[in-house]
Protein backbone atom coordinates (compact mmCIF):
# COMPACT_ATOMS: atom_id res chain seq x y z
CA UNK A 1 0.00 0.00 0.00
CA UNK A 2 2.76 2.62 1.12
CA UNK A 3 4.57 1.28 -2.44
CA UNK A 4 1.60 2.12 -4.40
CA UNK A 5 1.15 5.73 -2.49
CA UNK A 6 4.54 6.36 -3.60
CA UNK A 7 4.13 5.69 -6.76
CA UNK A 8 0.98 7.88 -7.35
CA UNK A 9 3.18 10.63 -5.40
CA UNK A 10 5.64 10.59 -7.90
CA UNK A 11 3.42 10.58 -11.30
CA UNK A 12 1.33 13.69 -9.65
CA UNK A 13 5.02 15.38 -9.38
CA UNK A 14 5.68 14.14 -12.69
CA UNK A 15 2.37 15.65 -14.15
CA UNK A 16 3.12 18.90 -12.38
CA UNK A 17 6.66 19.12 -13.39
CA UNK A 18 5.01 18.78 -17.10
CA UNK A 19 2.57 21.45 -16.72
CA UNK A 20 4.78 23.92 -15.44
CA UNK A 21 7.14 23.27 -18.46
CA UNK A 22 4.27 23.59 -20.58
CA UNK A 23 3.40 26.68 -18.56
CA UNK A 24 7.01 28.00 -19.51
CA UNK A 25 7.07 26.53 -22.53
CA UNK A 26 3.43 28.69 -23.27
CA UNK A 27 4.58 31.88 -21.54
CA UNK A 28 7.10 31.91 -23.18
CA UNK A 29 5.79 30.83 -26.95
CA UNK A 30 3.61 33.90 -26.37
CA UNK A 31 6.26 35.99 -25.27
CA UNK A 32 8.05 35.69 -28.58
CA UNK A 33 4.86 35.98 -30.52
CA UNK A 34 4.13 39.61 -29.10
CA UNK A 35 7.77 40.45 -29.29
CA UNK A 36 7.88 39.17 -32.67
CA UNK A 37 5.24 41.32 -33.92
CA UNK A 38 6.22 44.38 -32.18
CA UNK A 39 9.31 43.53 -34.04
CA UNK A 40 8.25 43.35 -37.77
CA UNK A 41 5.49 46.37 -36.85
CA UNK A 42 8.72 48.25 -35.72
CA UNK A 43 10.55 47.15 -39.03
CA UNK A 44 7.63 47.91 -41.28
CA UNK A 45 7.39 51.57 -39.79
CA UNK A 46 11.29 51.74 -40.15
CA UNK A 47 11.08 50.79 -43.34
CA UNK A 48 8.37 53.33 -44.16
CA UNK A 49 10.54 56.30 -42.81
CA UNK A 50 13.36 55.12 -44.91
CA UNK A 51 11.37 54.97 -47.77
CA UNK A 52 9.59 58.25 -46.99
CA UNK A 53 13.44 59.51 -46.81
CA UNK A 54 14.27 57.86 -50.13
CA UNK A 55 11.39 59.66 -51.74
CA UNK A 56 12.05 62.91 -50.48
CA UNK A 57 15.75 62.57 -51.39
CA UNK A 58 14.73 61.56 -54.99
CA UNK A 59 12.11 64.66 -55.10
CA UNK A 60 14.95 66.72 -54.25
CA UNK A 61 17.57 64.76 -56.55
CA UNK A 62 14.90 65.58 -59.12
CA UNK A 63 14.82 69.27 -58.26
CA UNK A 64 18.30 69.94 -58.06
CA UNK A 65 18.67 68.14 -61.65
CA UNK A 66 15.83 70.36 -63.03
CA UNK A 67 18.06 73.69 -61.57
CA UNK A 68 20.98 72.57 -62.84
CA UNK A 69 18.99 72.00 -66.24
CA UNK A 70 18.15 75.52 -65.91
CA UNK A 71 21.22 76.83 -65.11
CA UNK A 72 22.51 75.30 -68.27
CA UNK A 73 20.08 76.83 -70.22
CA UNK A 74 20.58 80.47 -68.99
CA UNK A 75 24.57 79.94 -69.50
CA UNK A 76 24.04 78.36 -73.17
CA UNK A 77 22.31 81.30 -74.19
CA UNK A 78 24.14 84.07 -72.24
CA UNK A 79 27.01 81.68 -75.07
CA UNK A 80 24.87 82.16 -77.62
CA UNK A 81 24.11 85.72 -77.06
CA UNK A 82 27.88 86.58 -76.44
CA UNK A 83 28.92 84.66 -79.82
CA UNK A 84 26.42 86.77 -81.18
CA UNK A 85 27.84 90.29 -79.92
CA UNK A 86 31.24 88.93 -81.10
CA UNK A 87 30.65 88.30 -84.77
CA UNK A 88 28.14 92.00 -84.62
CA UNK A 89 31.94 93.38 -83.17
CA UNK A 90 33.98 91.77 -85.70
CA UNK A 91 31.20 92.65 -88.82
CA UNK A 92 32.25 96.11 -87.57
CA UNK A 93 35.61 95.78 -87.12
CA UNK A 94 35.57 94.70 -90.11
CA UNK A 95 33.70 97.57 -92.03
CA UNK A 96 35.36 99.91 -89.74
CA UNK A 97 39.01 98.83 -91.46
CA UNK A 98 37.43 98.74 -95.26
CA UNK A 99 36.33 102.56 -94.75
CA UNK A 100 39.83 103.01 -93.67
CA UNK A 101 41.42 101.50 -96.25
CA UNK A 102 38.87 103.27 -98.81
CA UNK A 103 40.15 106.83 -97.45
CA UNK A 104 43.54 105.66 -97.81
CA UNK A 105 43.24 104.56 -101.19
CA UNK A 106 41.15 107.44 -102.11
CA UNK A 107 44.23 109.70 -100.75
CA UNK A 108 46.46 108.16 -102.48
CA UNK A 109 44.47 108.20 -106.05
CA UNK A 110 44.19 112.06 -105.27
CA UNK A 111 47.65 112.64 -104.90
CA UNK A 112 48.38 110.40 -107.39
CA UNK A 113 46.48 112.31 -110.26
CA UNK A 114 47.51 115.62 -108.76
CA UNK A 115 51.07 114.27 -109.52
CA UNK A 116 49.96 113.12 -112.66
CA UNK A 117 47.79 116.44 -113.96
CA UNK A 118 51.05 118.46 -113.09
CA UNK A 119 53.61 115.86 -115.08
CA UNK A 120 50.54 115.85 -118.03
CA UNK A 121 50.91 119.51 -117.80
CA UNK A 122 54.38 119.73 -117.88
CA UNK A 123 55.01 117.25 -120.88
CA UNK A 124 51.74 118.68 -122.65
CA UNK A 125 53.19 122.00 -123.11
CA UNK A 126 56.01 120.00 -125.15
CA UNK A 127 53.66 118.25 -127.29
CA UNK A 128 51.55 121.02 -128.07
CA UNK A 129 48.50 120.11 -126.22
CA UNK A 130 47.78 123.10 -123.70
CA UNK A 131 49.55 123.76 -120.64
CA UNK A 132 46.59 125.11 -118.97
CA UNK A 133 44.84 122.94 -116.31
CA UNK A 134 41.48 124.74 -115.71
CA UNK A 135 40.66 126.52 -112.17
CA UNK A 136 37.02 126.93 -111.32
CA UNK A 137 36.36 130.13 -111.81
CA UNK A 138 33.80 132.60 -109.49
CA UNK A 139 30.53 132.61 -110.78
CA UNK A 140 30.33 135.93 -112.23
CA UNK A 141 29.03 138.69 -110.28
CA UNK A 142 25.63 140.00 -110.10
CA UNK A 143 23.97 137.14 -112.02
CA UNK A 144 23.75 133.97 -114.23
CA UNK A 145 25.97 133.13 -117.36
CA UNK A 146 24.76 131.70 -120.22
CA UNK A 147 26.86 129.66 -122.05
CA UNK A 148 25.56 129.34 -126.09
CA UNK A 149 27.41 126.26 -127.44
CA UNK A 150 27.25 124.95 -131.18
CA UNK A 151 28.06 121.46 -132.61
CA UNK A 152 29.09 119.83 -134.84
CA UNK A 153 30.38 122.96 -136.99
CA UNK A 154 31.48 124.73 -138.70
CA UNK A 155 28.75 124.38 -141.67
CA UNK A 156 27.25 126.63 -144.45
CA UNK A 157 25.35 128.14 -141.62
CA UNK A 158 28.54 128.90 -139.61
CA UNK A 159 28.66 132.39 -141.33
CA UNK A 160 24.83 133.14 -140.69
CA UNK A 161 25.38 132.23 -136.97
CA UNK A 162 28.60 134.62 -136.27
CA UNK A 163 26.40 137.37 -138.09
CA UNK A 164 23.50 136.72 -135.68
CA UNK A 165 25.85 136.49 -132.30
CA UNK A 166 27.94 139.62 -133.76
CA UNK A 167 24.92 141.29 -134.18
CA UNK A 168 23.60 140.78 -129.99
CA UNK A 169 27.46 141.49 -129.71
CA UNK A 170 27.31 137.67 -127.79
CA UNK A 171 30.55 135.40 -127.53
CA UNK A 172 29.66 132.11 -127.89
CA UNK A 173 31.72 128.57 -127.77
CA UNK A 174 31.92 126.14 -131.10
CA UNK A 175 32.85 122.59 -130.60
CA UNK A 176 33.69 121.49 -134.04
CA UNK A 177 34.66 118.62 -136.03
CA UNK A 178 36.47 117.95 -139.32
CA UNK A 179 34.22 119.15 -142.30
CA UNK A 180 34.54 120.74 -145.93
CA UNK A 181 34.03 123.97 -144.01
CA UNK A 182 37.08 123.73 -142.09
CA UNK A 183 38.14 127.47 -143.28
CA UNK A 184 35.43 128.57 -140.98
CA UNK A 185 37.53 128.24 -138.21
CA UNK A 186 39.44 131.37 -138.30
CA UNK A 187 36.47 133.36 -138.49
CA UNK A 188 35.43 132.08 -135.53
CA UNK A 189 38.42 132.94 -133.52
CA UNK A 190 38.83 136.20 -135.23
CA UNK A 191 34.92 137.09 -134.32
CA UNK A 192 35.84 136.35 -130.40
CA UNK A 193 34.31 132.97 -129.95
CA UNK A 194 36.13 130.17 -128.46
CA UNK A 195 36.71 127.76 -130.69
CA UNK A 196 36.84 124.10 -128.66
CA UNK A 197 37.10 120.47 -130.11
CA UNK A 198 34.60 118.04 -130.29
CA UNK A 199 35.71 114.93 -133.08
CA UNK A 200 37.80 114.31 -136.11
CA UNK A 201 35.25 111.87 -137.31
CA UNK A 202 32.25 111.89 -135.25
CA UNK A 203 31.84 108.37 -136.23
CA UNK A 204 30.94 107.04 -132.70
CA UNK A 205 32.12 103.25 -133.82
CA UNK A 206 35.26 104.68 -134.54
CA UNK A 207 36.26 106.67 -131.60
CA UNK A 208 34.71 104.86 -129.25
CA UNK A 209 36.06 101.61 -130.06
CA UNK A 210 38.95 102.02 -127.99
CA UNK A 211 40.65 104.08 -125.39
CA UNK A 212 43.30 105.11 -127.94
CA UNK A 213 41.42 105.39 -131.06
CA UNK A 214 39.46 108.33 -128.75
CA UNK A 215 42.79 110.00 -127.68
CA UNK A 216 43.89 109.47 -131.73
CA UNK A 217 41.17 111.61 -132.47
CA UNK A 218 40.99 114.27 -130.16
CA UNK A 219 44.66 114.85 -131.27
CA UNK A 220 43.82 114.96 -134.83
CA UNK A 221 40.77 117.43 -134.67
CA UNK A 222 43.27 119.46 -132.02
CA UNK A 223 45.48 120.07 -135.37
CA UNK A 224 43.18 120.49 -137.86
CA UNK A 225 42.07 123.64 -135.19
CA UNK A 226 45.89 124.13 -134.69
CA UNK A 227 46.42 124.26 -138.59
CA UNK A 228 43.40 126.61 -139.22
CA UNK A 229 43.46 128.90 -136.28
CA UNK A 230 46.83 128.82 -134.53
CA UNK A 231 45.08 128.21 -131.33
CA UNK A 232 45.80 125.02 -129.35
CA UNK A 233 42.30 124.50 -126.79
CA UNK A 234 42.19 122.15 -124.13
CA UNK A 235 38.35 122.94 -124.00
CA UNK A 236 36.36 119.85 -124.97
CA UNK A 237 33.23 118.14 -125.70
CA UNK A 238 32.67 114.27 -125.89
CA UNK A 239 30.50 113.21 -129.16
CA UNK A 240 27.06 112.61 -127.05
CA UNK A 241 28.42 113.91 -124.19
CA UNK A 242 30.35 112.44 -121.43
CA UNK A 243 26.73 110.26 -120.51
CA UNK A 244 26.23 108.82 -123.82
CA UNK A 245 25.07 105.18 -123.94
CA UNK A 246 25.91 104.76 -127.28
CA UNK A 247 29.56 103.61 -126.49
CA UNK A 248 28.44 100.83 -124.84
CA UNK A 249 28.03 98.88 -127.57
CA UNK A 250 31.61 99.80 -128.78
CA UNK A 251 33.70 99.57 -125.63
CA UNK A 252 33.08 98.96 -122.20
CA UNK A 253 33.73 101.26 -119.49
CA UNK A 254 35.17 103.32 -122.28
CA UNK A 255 33.42 106.81 -120.85
CA UNK A 256 34.69 106.23 -117.29
CA UNK A 257 38.42 105.96 -117.91
CA UNK A 258 38.54 108.77 -120.95
CA UNK A 259 36.61 111.30 -118.70
CA UNK A 260 39.35 110.90 -115.97
CA UNK A 261 42.51 110.59 -118.46
CA UNK A 262 41.35 113.80 -120.52
CA UNK A 263 41.44 115.54 -117.40
CA UNK A 264 45.26 114.37 -116.44
CA UNK A 265 46.36 115.04 -120.06
CA UNK A 266 45.28 118.66 -118.96
CA UNK A 267 41.77 119.15 -121.31
CA UNK A 268 38.66 119.92 -119.38
CA UNK A 269 35.42 118.90 -121.15
CA UNK A 270 31.98 120.35 -120.97
CA UNK A 271 28.54 119.47 -121.25
CA UNK A 272 25.24 121.15 -121.28
CA UNK A 273 22.66 121.52 -118.54
CA UNK A 274 20.20 123.31 -120.80
CA UNK A 275 19.63 121.90 -124.37
CA UNK A 276 17.55 123.63 -127.44
CA UNK A 277 16.78 119.87 -128.76
CA UNK A 278 17.42 121.42 -132.25
CA UNK A 279 18.68 117.41 -132.45
CA UNK A 280 16.03 115.39 -131.80
CA UNK A 281 14.22 115.50 -135.53
CA UNK A 282 15.13 117.20 -138.58
CA UNK A 283 14.04 120.70 -138.74
CA UNK A 284 13.00 121.26 -135.09
CA UNK A 285 10.48 124.22 -135.18
CA UNK A 286 11.32 127.30 -134.08
CA UNK A 287 9.24 127.45 -131.29
CA UNK A 288 10.11 124.28 -130.26
CA UNK A 289 13.85 125.62 -129.65
CA UNK A 290 12.69 128.57 -128.18
CA UNK A 291 10.28 126.82 -125.82
CA UNK A 292 13.25 124.32 -124.65
CA UNK A 293 15.95 127.13 -124.44
CA UNK A 294 13.66 128.72 -121.71
CA UNK A 295 13.87 125.69 -119.38
CA UNK A 296 17.00 126.67 -117.81
CA UNK A 297 18.25 124.83 -114.65
CA UNK A 298 18.58 127.37 -111.65
CA UNK A 299 23.05 127.03 -111.79
CA UNK A 300 24.44 130.41 -112.58
CA UNK A 301 26.41 128.51 -114.98
CA UNK A 302 23.79 127.85 -118.05
CA UNK A 303 25.42 125.94 -120.87
CA UNK A 304 23.34 125.48 -123.70
CA UNK A 305 23.94 123.33 -126.09
CA UNK A 306 22.54 123.66 -129.87
CA UNK A 307 24.26 122.76 -133.43
CA UNK A 308 25.35 124.22 -136.77
CA UNK A 309 24.76 122.35 -139.56
CA UNK A 310 24.31 122.53 -142.69
CA UNK A 311 20.30 120.99 -142.04
CA UNK A 312 19.65 122.99 -138.79
CA UNK A 313 18.24 126.53 -140.31
CA UNK A 314 15.41 126.15 -137.90
CA UNK A 315 18.22 126.90 -135.10
CA UNK A 316 19.99 130.03 -137.08
CA UNK A 317 16.26 130.72 -136.94
CA UNK A 318 15.34 131.05 -133.47
CA UNK A 319 18.61 132.02 -132.63
CA UNK A 320 17.68 136.02 -132.40
CA UNK A 321 14.26 135.27 -130.02
CA UNK A 322 16.71 132.79 -128.14
CA UNK A 323 19.34 135.87 -127.14
CA UNK A 324 16.40 138.22 -126.52
CA UNK A 325 14.94 135.54 -124.12
CA UNK A 326 17.90 135.25 -121.97
CA UNK A 327 18.90 138.84 -122.40
CA UNK A 328 15.60 139.91 -121.32
CA UNK A 329 15.73 137.57 -118.44
CA UNK A 330 19.28 139.61 -117.24
CA UNK A 331 21.14 136.91 -117.95
CA UNK A 332 25.21 137.81 -119.21
CA UNK A 333 26.84 135.58 -122.09
CA UNK A 334 30.14 134.24 -122.22
CA UNK A 335 32.44 131.94 -124.02
CA UNK A 336 33.61 129.27 -122.29
CA UNK A 337 37.14 129.15 -121.19
CA UNK A 338 39.26 127.85 -118.59
CA UNK A 339 38.59 129.12 -116.02
CA UNK A 340 34.33 128.51 -116.89
CA UNK A 341 33.37 125.84 -114.17
CA UNK A 342 32.81 122.50 -115.73
CA UNK A 343 29.26 121.04 -116.20
CA UNK A 344 29.58 117.77 -116.17
CA UNK A 345 27.02 114.78 -116.60
CA UNK A 346 26.86 111.71 -114.99
CA UNK A 347 28.85 109.23 -116.78
CA UNK A 348 26.85 106.15 -117.97
CA UNK A 349 29.52 103.62 -119.30
ZN1 LIG B 1 28.12 116.24 -131.95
Amino acid sequence: MAKKKNSNGKFIAAIVVLCVILAVVSAAAVYFYINGRNLSAHSNSVEGSLSAARDELESYEDALSGKQDEVEYFSRIVDEQSSAFESEKNELNEKISDLNKQISLKRQREAESRAAAAAAAAAATANGVPAAVPQPAPAPSGGKTIYLTFDDGPSPNTPRILDILDSYGVKATFFVINTGYNSYMKDIVNRGHTIALHAYTHNYKTIYSSDEAYYNDLQKISDVVFNNTGVRTNIIRFPGGSSNTVSRNYCSGIMTRITKGVQSLGYQYYDWNCSSQDASGHNVAVETIVSSCKKVPSSNTVIVLMHDTGAKNTTVAALPQVIEYYRSCGYSFAAITSATPPVHHRVNN
